[in-house]
Order: C-alpha cells, then structure tokens, then sequence
C-alpha cells in the first residue's frame, strides 16, 4: 500500500520538497505519495489530526507552522526539544506522533559531507538569532567546534540563545559591530538575503581561507555570498542545507538514507536555468 507524506505549509506553492522526496522515493524503491498542503494559519492542528487519522505517516512543516508542530506532537527529539521548533512528524506505531527537527542535521552534513568543510576545532560565527540559528544550534556543537559566536541585530535575542545553549560550550554573543576573533566559518542565518540586503559586517571578521555559508539560496548568489567572496571567503549557499533536511526526514520515515548529490545537481541546474 502506498504511504502518504505532504508538506504544509502557507505559503507552499513553490516547495522543492515534493520533487525532492519524490527523487528520493524513486531512488531507494520506495512506494509513497508525498504532496503539498496549503493551511490557514490557525489551522494547523486541526489540517494534522485529519491528516494523520486518516492514515498519514509523515508531514514536513514550514513557515508559519513549525512551533505549531512542535505543540502539536506527543513526542519530541532532543534536538527538536532544544529547536523549539518541528519541521518534521512521524506517525508511531502506538499512533502516537513524534516531532523532529532536522534543519540542523542537513546544514551539517551540508557543509561536512558535500562542501568538505570542517567545523570541529573551528571558530565559528553564526549571524542571526531567529527559529534557523535555534535550530541549528545543537547539531553544530556535536561537530565540537572551537567557539560558537551568534551576532544578531536585536543582541539581546543573541545573548538570550548564547545562554540557552552554553551548557554544553563556550557560546558568546553580541550585535553586528563588535566582533571578539576572525571566524573560519561563517553561517548567515539571518532572513536578510530574503530582500536582497545584508548586515553591515566588518571585513575582519573573515579569518584566513574563511568559509561562508548563507542559508538562503536561488538563482544568484546571496549579497552575503558576494560580500564574503569578493574578500576572498569560499561561499556556499543554502540548497544543499534544504535537500539535506529532506534526507533526514527521509530516513526518520523510511530508514534509508538517499543519495542527496544527485538530486541537489539537477536542482542546482533548474534553479540557474530560470
Ligand atoms: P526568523 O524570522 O526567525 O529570524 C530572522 C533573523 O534574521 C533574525 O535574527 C533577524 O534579526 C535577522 N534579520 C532579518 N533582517 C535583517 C537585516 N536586514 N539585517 C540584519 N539581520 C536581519 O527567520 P528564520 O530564522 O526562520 O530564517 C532565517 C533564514 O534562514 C531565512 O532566510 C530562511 O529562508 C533560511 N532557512 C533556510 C533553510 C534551508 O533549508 N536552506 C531552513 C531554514 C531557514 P532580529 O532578531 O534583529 O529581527
């Protein structure tokens, strides 16, 4: 019998994920359906239960609903607990449903697996202070970077997750003018890019043969991306973060693990074919 997973999210129409799970279902000879679910907003709960009900096995969640999922399951993964947020939810066995965050997981092995960057016994900086860098948090301090420094436009959002998280690691924080080293890695995690703009960053902050990363993707690259390379940074944007996640829901479902280079090329192709 054909197993049923959809995205939700609002707005959705231009998801990725359906082409990607689909890329994946096809690979590893899966047999599922994967669609897309446009929900009002307040209307999470309610879209959920039915879905699941009715015999749904998994849904992924995107903006605006990723605390509403977090609510919504029974169950949380400890990466999920310390996101506060849930982009992905499993049908148990006893009916229950398990929350997970996988954000992290693919933004991770993004950089680790396809880029070949290295986080452990880096300087790391993350930009940004919002539901991204929350999630990613406790994935990148599994690396066991050197320092973890989160800057943020609003410091006190910064300080606040600095502390949230400092049980496990020295994790500093600030504002986008004072920085305490030069970073070996650089995550914008900042919606910045979204409207094409960036913070203003002092050009020391990039350490030699620095890495930049920027979450946000599309056709060009990001003015983060192109701040950081024209200052000599190797640059990266956030696709491979995306087909990544998708690969860690995937296996949570399914307990396979696809080939995500494949899928990532063809996307890569389409996105600067438009
Ligand atoms: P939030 O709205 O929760 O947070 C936005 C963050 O960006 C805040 O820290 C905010 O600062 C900062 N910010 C926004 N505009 C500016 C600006 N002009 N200058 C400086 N800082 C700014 O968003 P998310 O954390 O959920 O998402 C962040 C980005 O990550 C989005 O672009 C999203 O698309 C991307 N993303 C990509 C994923 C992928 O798979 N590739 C997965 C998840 C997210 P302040 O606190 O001061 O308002």
């Amino acid at each position: 019998m054909t197993d049923n997973y959809a995205v939700v999210g609002n707005p959705i129409a231009h998801s990725l994920s359906p082409r990607i799970h689909g890329a994946f279902a096809a690979q590893t000879g899966q047999d599922i359906h994967y669609g897309r679910q446009l929900v009002e907003e307040g209307a999470f709960a309610a879209f959920a239960r039915g879905f699941f009900a009715s015999g749904g096995c998994g849904l992924n969640v995107t903006m605006p609903f990723k605390l509403d999922a977090c609510d919504f399951a029974d169950e949380l993964t400890e990466r999920a607990r310390a996101a506060g947020a849930v982009n992905t939810l499993k049908k148990l066995h006893d009916g229950r449903v398990l929350g997970d965050n996988t954000d992290g997981a693919g933004l991770v092995s993004d950089i680790r697996d396809n880029l070949g960057w290295v986080i452990r016994d880096r300087r790391v900086l993350v930009l940004g202070a919002g539901g991204a860098a929350r999630g990613v948090l406790l994935p990148l301090l599994a690396e066991t970077p050197e320092r973890i420094h989160i800057a943020n436009r609003t410091v006190a959002k910064a300080e606040w997750l600095a502390k949230e998280f400092s049980a496990d690691a020295e994790i500093t924080a600030g504002g986008l003018e004072e920085f305490p080293c030069a970073f070996d890695l650089i995550i914008n995690a900042s919606s910045a890019g979204l409207s094409n703009e960036m913070p203003h960053l002092p050009e020391k902050i990039l350490g030699e043969n620095c890495k930049a990363y920027d979450m946000v993707y599309g056709a060009e690259p990001t003015p983060f991306m192109c701040w950081a390379k024209a200052r000599g940074a190797t640059v990266a944007d956030g696709l491979g973060m995306l087909v990544g996640q998708a690969a860690e829901s995937f296996f949570l479902w399914r307990g396979l693990r696809p080939d995500v280079a494949p899928i990532l090329q063809q996307l890569r192709k389409e996105l600067q074919n438009k």
